[in-house]
């Protein structure tokens, strides 16, 4: 059986990995760009190890990374952000993040009768009895909550950080999404971890896995222009090659990208209610400094502008010379506007606010500022996990390819999808195969 999987990002590779272990299947991994990774790409700049998307990984203790460590045998560490680092700031204040139950009694974002409350929900969240999962969306849950503002402000603003979304935003993710979400966050030993060595621990080892099998061949700087499907067979056409042969495609690229290649195909109708899927943006501001600015703080969220800055190398400190910091700042996005020029207004407004959290939290950073990576509009989910946008299933009635990435149903958010829905799509294909030899006996 010969496999073709479009799309070398965290997904495509999972799904490779996984399908190369396997006996008498060979397969090539398309990748249009010069590099594997998609946008979990690494790569060093003086010294410093830069990400394209940042490598935190949520609840490890209960992650897909745990199955693919166990499968794969994928060896990796992780480091834990130190909770007690984690802080918040309003109206220009500083308090602990309430992330545990000591942050909780500490924090000066709820009153002593919103903790008990908030402490309360928390409970019924772990528990899966919260009313939450209920309900169409957040804003619908808070608008008929009686929580008093502070801990509906609270919800909005963890959903917020969470998915990378603006709190506007935050109110329209489905109640079942954010109960699923947090009940496993509120579970876990280990909220929020870094991989030691950046996303590159993970994909040089899936990389190195499909390597292994020499009937398997990774074609990076070849992307798949189109498809068809002739006598049970697909053709496929690369940006260098012609009418190749393969009897099973899985994609593993951006979801509106899937739809825009089957756009002239038989399969267009089933992947249009897809197509209009938003995607999640952020502003990414990268500093790396020569030597280490010591503050109080690893993580400071700026609740009032929606920014906020990760110490990366306070966890991770391979991704740093040695003496030097990396610090990763993120402002989330509103994707709502008339026209080009106002987007520009707002971007720019965005990048000011960013710089002011520097300027306010880290005061001589340009001085010390070595590595500086600015990204205006970097796609962090390719589909916004919000109710009025809809994830592409592993598998759509009468198309016949299979569908992994971000954007598709997984367990997990932004990463976590990405190897969830390639593993789930490498398994459904395996079984695929046996039914068909079943029914050939
Ligand atoms: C700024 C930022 C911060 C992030 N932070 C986190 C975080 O802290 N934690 C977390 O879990 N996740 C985070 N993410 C999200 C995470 O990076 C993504 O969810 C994940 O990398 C998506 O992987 P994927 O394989 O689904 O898609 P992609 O990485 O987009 O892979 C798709 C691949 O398909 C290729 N491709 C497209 N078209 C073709 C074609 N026609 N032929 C061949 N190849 C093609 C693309 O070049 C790409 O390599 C972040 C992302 C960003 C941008």
């Amino acid at each position: 059986m010969k496999i073709a999987i479009i799309g070398g990002g965290l997904a495509g590779l999972t799904a490779a990995a996984y399908l190369s272990a396997q006996p008498n299947i060979e397969g090539t991994v398309f990748e249009r760009s010069p590099q594997l990774g998609g946008r979990a790409f690494t790569y060093e700049k003086s010294g410093f190890t830069l990400n394209y998307g940042a490598h935190a990984v949520y609840g490890i203790d209960r992650h897909t990374l745990q199955h693919m460590e166990e499968d794969l045998n994928l060896k990796f560490q992780s480091k834990q952000v130190d909770k007690r680092k984690v802080v918040y700031a309003k109206h220009g204040r500083l308090t602990p993040a309430p992330l545990d139950f000591v942050n909780i009694m500490k924090t000066g974002v709820l009153t002593p009768m919103e903790k008990v409350r908030f402490v309360a929900e928390v409970a019924a969240v772990i528990s899966h009895i919260h009313q939450l999962k209920h309900y169409r969306t957040l804003g619908e849950y808070l608008d008929k909550s009686n929580s008093a503002p502070d801990v509906k402000e609270l919800w909005e603003h963890l959903v917020s950080s969470n998915f990378f979304i603006t709190p506007e935003d935050a109110r329209k993710v489905s109640g079942e999404v954010i109960a699923e979400y947090y009940h496993n966050l509120f579970l876990s030993s280990k909220p929020v971890n870094y991989i030691l060595g950046s996303w590159a621990t993970i994909t040089d080892q899936l990389v190195h896995k499909i390597g292994e099998n020499e009937k398997w061949d990774i074609a990076v700087k070849e992307p798949v222009e189109t498809i068809v499907m002739e006598k049970g067979k697909f053709i496929l056409n690369t940006k260098s090659r012609e009418a190749l042969e393969f009897d099973q495609v899985i994609f593993a690229m951006p979801v509106q990208q899937v739809c825009k290649m089957l756009e002239n195909t038989p399969w267009k109708t089933q992947l249009d209610p897809y197509k209009d899927n938003t995607c999640t943006e952020v502003l990414v501001y990268d500093v790396g400094f020569s030597k280490v600015v010591a503050r109080p703080f690893h993580y400071i969220s700026d609740m009032d502008n929606k920014v906020f800055i990760s110490d990366v190398s306070a966890t991770d400190y391979t991704v740093v010379p040695v003496g030097g910091q990396l610090l990763q700042g993120i402002a989330y996005l509103n994707d709502d506007f008339t026209d080009e020029e106002e987007k520009k207004q707002y971007l720019e407004k965005k990048t000011q606010q960013m710089e002011a959290l520097f300027d306010t939290y880290y005061p001589d950073w340009r001085e010390h500022t070595a590595v500086k990576r600015v990204s205006k509009k970097a796609m962090v989910a390719s589909v916004k996990n919000i109710y009025s946008n809809k994830l592409l299933p592993n598998k759509l009635p009468g198309v016949p390819f299979l569908f992994c990435g971000d954007g598709c149903e997984g367990k997990g958010e932004l990463a976590e999808r990405a190897f969830s829905s390639g593993r789930a799509a490498a398994q459904m294909l395996l079984n695929q195969r046996l039914e068909t030899k079943a029914l050939a006996l």
